[in-house]
């Protein structure tokens, strides 16, 4: 959903370094024999992801030749085996990010599939297809497949989300007071692009993972806006959370933090009375 750098390796580099790893010299061969159909699944997982058909791609089209799925996988714990040359590949991949793409909120501890290996084994060790994430957006994704164009994920390296606002939220008036986040697709957007958004958002529960955080954001600010209140009232209280929300918006355009101070700023009930409740 945020952008990552596109891997700068090759799926050729990547290989090459796993049968080094190989011990067994007739699998080596096998795999080092399928070299060219890997390589030419991943220059179509490429062009799928550029023209945003990776749900047109079939399972049966990247079966590899000669080599069964679970060796192709055993490729891929010889990429992610700490301490060997191949790993040096997994490494960037997952150093390329602090944060995972996915959700922008939990730290990046390990490397996801795109497409996953399982069923797309000759994409096992492809580059473009692997993805840093956080442990939590890796396990809820699992072995999913795209069916149709609505139900693809977005894709850190093929779509940029990232220059108009989207990420939007309102406040529920309760106590204590939540923030609802949703996606407020912009006009720039294409239909599939904004169902592709909010279907991204329900499946990484984006919406709970954000109001979680808000809701503790919103008790680590209420010392500071009762002060405010006492000073000026609601007026004083909406300046503050406005100065806030435009520092979150310079920052980030696109960020919980962002949406969840312009809903606050936003809200009469929230600045006269809602920052003030707790459960
Ligand atoms: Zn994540």
């Amino acid at each position: 959903m945020w952008r990552a750098p596109f891997p700068t390796s090759t799926v050729s580099e990547v290989l090459q370094a796993c049968l080094n790893q190989t011990a067994i010299p007739a699998l080596r061969e096998r795999v080092a024999a399928a070299t060219l159909e890997i390589e030419a699944a991943t220059r179509t997982f490429e062009a799928a992801g550029r023209a945003v058909s990776f749900y047109l791609l079939k399972s049966e089209d990247f079966q590899v030749a000669g080599v069964t799925k679970e060796e192709m996988e055993s490729m891929y714990d010889r990429m992610s085996r700490a301490g060997t040359p191949a790993r040096s590949f997994y490494d960037q991949i997952r150093n390329s990010r602090k944060l995972c793409p996915m959700c922008n909120q939990r730290i990046v501890e390990t490397v996801d599939h795109y497409l996953p290996k399982k069923k797309f084994p000759a994409l096992a060790v492809s580059p473009p297809n692997l993805l840093p994430a956080c442990s939590d957006c890796n396990k809820i994704k699992l072995a999913s497949v795209p069916s149709d164009i609505q139900q693809q994920t977005l894709n850190p390296y093929y779509d940029d989300v990232e220059s108009a606002p989207w990420l939007k939220a309102t406040i529920r008036q309760s106590v204590p007071a939540v923030v609802r986040f949703y996606v407020d697709p912009p006009p720039s957007w294409s239909e599939d692009l904004a169902e592709r958004a909010k279907f991204h958002f329900r499946t990484f529960r984006l919406g709970r993972l954000y109001s979680i955080y808000a809701g503790e954001e919103a008790s680590l600010i209420r010392a500071g806006l009762k002060r405010d209140y006492k000073r000026g009232g609601s007026v004083a209280v909406r300046q503050t959370l406005a100065e806030a929300a435009q520092t979150r918006l310079d920052a980030r355009i696109n960020s919980w933090q962002t949406a969840a101070y312009f809903a606050w700023r936003d809200d009469d009930w929230f600045c006269n009375s809602g920052f003030d409740l707790i459960g």
